[in-house]
Parts: C-alpha cells; sequence; structure tokens
C-alpha cells in the first residue's frame, strides 16, 4: 500500500490521443485533421520571420536572465492593451485596465478564474456548448459549478442565438460568463457585432461578469476586427476580464506567451486588482519567463517587425480562408449530398463540418484521414496536396 495506491487513471485527452493514434498509423497517405494548431501549405508549424529576426537580435544582445516583475514586462504589457483595446482606447487612457502577462492562454484563465474566486460572483460559471473542452476542466478545477449555455444549432451548422440569450438570462445573477471573442473553437461559428451588442445588454442586467477568451486574433477577419467584441465591452462601461493568446498568432506554442487583462472601474481599482493578480501569479509560479514574451515585445514594438508580422499573420488568415472556400467547391463538384456552404461562413482554424461520429470514424478506417469524433477539422491542416483526398472521402463517407 503506498500514499499513491489510490489514484485512479485520468481520462485521455481526447485531442491528444487521437494524434498518438495517428502517429501509430502505418498508412502512407495518412492526414491529421484533428490537430489545434496551424500548419503552413507543407504541414508544417511555421517559425514566423518577425520571430525568427527578433530571436536573431536577443541572441545578439547576450542579455542577462534576471527575474521579470510578477506582472511581466511593461512594455508587453502595453502592447497587449493596444493590441486588444485599440490605439487609442480610452480605458487605455484613463488607466483602467490591469495586464499580466501569462502562461499562454490557458494560464491567463486559471489566473482570472484563481482572482475570480476571492470575489462576489453566484459561484456558476458558463461556459458555451460546445467549447474548448479546457474551459470546463480548468473552471471545475478552480472550484466553480460549470454550466453550458446555447451556443450551437447542429440542423443549421450556425448560431442558436435564441437559445443562448435565454440560458444568459436564466443564469443567476453575477455569474461568469465565458465568452469566445472571435473565431470560435470548437464550432468557427462567431457573433456579429449586432449580436454582441445583445449579448453585452442582458449581461449588463443580470450583473454578470464577462470573461472574454482570445486566442486568435487575426485568424478570422484581421486584428482589429477580431476584437470587436473587446472594444464592445470596453464601451459599455463594464467591468470585464480577458485572456489572450500569442500561441497561434504568433506560431508560438510552446513559448506560453499570453495575458490576462482586467478592465475596472478607476484608475485606483486597478491598482488595487492588480495587487491582488500578482499575489495570485505569486503563490503560483512567483514571475512569468523571460523569453516568449521578450520577443513578442520586440516584434510589437518594432515597427519593421510588427509590420512583417502583420503581414504573415495574413497571410495564414488567407490561406485558411481559401482552403475554406476549396473545400465547398470541391464537395459541390464532387457531387456530395449536401451543401457545405456554412464553412465559408465559419471563422478561424476550426470547422464544425457537421460529420457524424460514425461519418469521422470510417472518415479514419477506411481513408485513414482524422478528425474529432465531433466532427470538428483543423482547416488549417489542409492543403494543396491533401485536399482532394479529403473532399473526396467526405463526399463517400456522407453518401
Ligand atoms: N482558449 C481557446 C478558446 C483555445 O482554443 C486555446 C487553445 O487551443 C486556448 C484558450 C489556450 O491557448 P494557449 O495554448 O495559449 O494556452
Amino acid at each position: 500500500m503506498s500514499l499513491f495506491t489510490p489514484v485512479e487513471m485520468a481520462p485521455r485527452d481526447p485531442i491528444l490521443g487521437l494524434n498518438e493514434a495517428f502517429n501509430a498509423d502505418p498508412r502512407k497517405e495518412k492526414i491529421n485533421l484533428g490537430v489545434g494548431v496551424y500548419f503552413d501549405e507543407d504541414g508544417k508549424i511555421p517559425l514566423l520571420k518577425a520571430v525568427a529576426r527578433a530571436e536573431e537580435f536577443r541572441q545578439q544582445a547576450m542579455a542577462p536572465r534576471g527575474y521579470l516583475p510578477i506582472e511581466g514586462i511593461a512594455a508587453y504589457d502595453n502592447a497587449v492593451q493596444k493590441l486588444l483595446f485599440g490605439q487609442d482606447s480610452d480605458v487605455i487612457q484613463q488607466q483602467r485596465i490591469v495586464t499580466a502577462q501569462s502562461i499562454g492562454g490557458t494560464g491567463a484563465l486559471k489566473l482570472g478564474a484563481d482572482f475570480l474566486k476571492t470575489l462576489d460572483t453566484s459561484g456558476i460559471v458558463a461556459i458555451s456548448n460546445p467549447s474548448w473542452e479546457n474551459h470546463r476542466a480548468l473552471f471545475t478545477n478552480a472550484g466553480y459549478e460549470v454550466q453550458d449555455y446555447r451556443y450551437y444549432e447542429p440542423s443549421t451548422n450556425g448560431l442558436d442565438f435564441l437559445g443562448m440569450l435565454e440560458d444568459l438570462q436564466a443564469l443567476p445573477p453575477s455569474s461568469v460568463v465565458i465568452l469566445h471573442a472571435c473565431c470560435h473553437n470548437p464550432t468557427g461559428v462567431d457573433l456579429t457585432v449586432e449580436n454582441w451588442h445583445e449579448i453585452i445588454k442582458i449581461i449588463q442586467t443580470k450583473q454578470h461578469i464577462p470573461f472574454l477568451d482570445i486566442a486568435y486574433q487575426g485568424f478570422g477577419q484581421g486584428i482589429e476586427e477580431d476584437a470587436a467584441a473587446v472594444r464592445l465591452f470596453a464601451e459599455s462601461g463594464m467591468v470585464f476580464f480577458v485572456s489572450s493568446s500569442f500561441s497561434k498568432s504568433f506560431s508560438f506554442y510552446g513559448e506560453r506567451v499570453g495575458a490576462l487583462s482586467i478592465v475596472t472601474q478607476t484608475t485606483e481599482e486597478a491598482q488595487r486588482v492588480l495587487s491582488q493578480v500578482k499575489r495570485v501569479i505569486r503563490t503560483n509560479y512567483s514571475n512569468p519567463p523571460t523569453h516568449g514574451a521578450t520577443i513578442v515585445n520586440m516584434v510589437l514594438n518594432n515597427p519593421e517587425l510588427n509590420a512583417l508580422w502583420q503581414e504573415e499573420l495574413a497571410s495564414m488568415r488567407k490561406r485558411i480562408q481559401q482552403m475554406r472556400t476549396l473545400m465547398v467547391q470541391q464537395l459541390k463538384n464532387k457531387g456530395a449530398n449536401k451543401d457545405f456552404g456554412f464553412i465559408i461562413e465559419q471563422h478561424g482554424m476550426f470547422s464544425y463540418t457537421g460529420l457524424t461520429a460514425a461519418q469521422v470514424e470510417r472518415l479514419r478506417e477506411e481513408f485513414a484521414i482524422y478528425a474529432v469524433s465531433t466532427g470538428r477539422i483543423c482547416v488549417a491542416a489542409l492543403n494543396m496536396k491533401n485536399i482532394d483526398a479529403v473532399t473526396d472521402a467526405i463526399v463517400e463517407v456522407c453518401k
């Protein structure tokens, strides 16, 4: 009998499990659409030129690696604010935002969850149905009751907006509402600006606490366009949380660079909130790592590197959009028995294709094409070399 005898095996992460099965598959022409990262036309994770150049400068500088401040690099935190809230944002000018560098977007969510736990909320966190699956686990682990709000409507492959409004209305007042600011993961189905106005009204009336998760800024319609929801909330005068990530927009997954931003009501409130967020950080990991945020900071604050990054981000976005269009065209030309046009309307890296679990299984067994059993595919894993095989197979399994 040891301390660990009663420890049970935790369930495997379904997406990592899928990757393991893919790696073990001996078939040569196999295709993995189950991943959650951007692949370029050659099927590789790109190293952005802007990142490589910043890394060269950093290498040449031979800078010592002291500790960072608890809330991270100040210039980085400021650059994050401008990216999210806009260059001329009132909330920035009024010094009402607190921003802390975090360990990726996940780290920002966890910092926010832990700080919120010290405040007066209903104790309920509401997430979209479906959502990025770590939302549920993270907030449950942080001590909240997690509930779903309606979001995706399978019959239209679109949004169940009325269901969403009803569910937000039905939550107890002061519940925390997690909202995907753009490029909803896993569905790709986003809210329009008009939808956001209505959501804001309900959240305001019910005194809910909005927590915007923006992990794909720049992958939807553009850097500024994708931040529309963040800016609408800022204009509303509400206090709210934003978790943001550079994992995707800098193709910087393993560097773990993100930020938690909290919009408060006054400068003085911001100072008190920051002091508490610092306490959460200090007691978890003391202070954040230097490398990734230093590079992001160099790129964002250097006009030339920033312009290069924006170009590279735009080309990732455009390649995904091209793949969406091509996929839909090919499915139509090949006589698919349903209209997949909705895939063009979706935003970001993912698509809920509407394929059933049984169809996804056939894709894997008969065609060595791997997707998530919910029908989610990573559009960024498509390229000119594999798209024909993918659309052929989808037409076949839909027959
Ligand atoms: N939020 C959403 C909606 C995501 O899809 C992801 C990553 O897949 C994250 C947060 C976490 O991002 P990071 O890898 O920066 O922790």
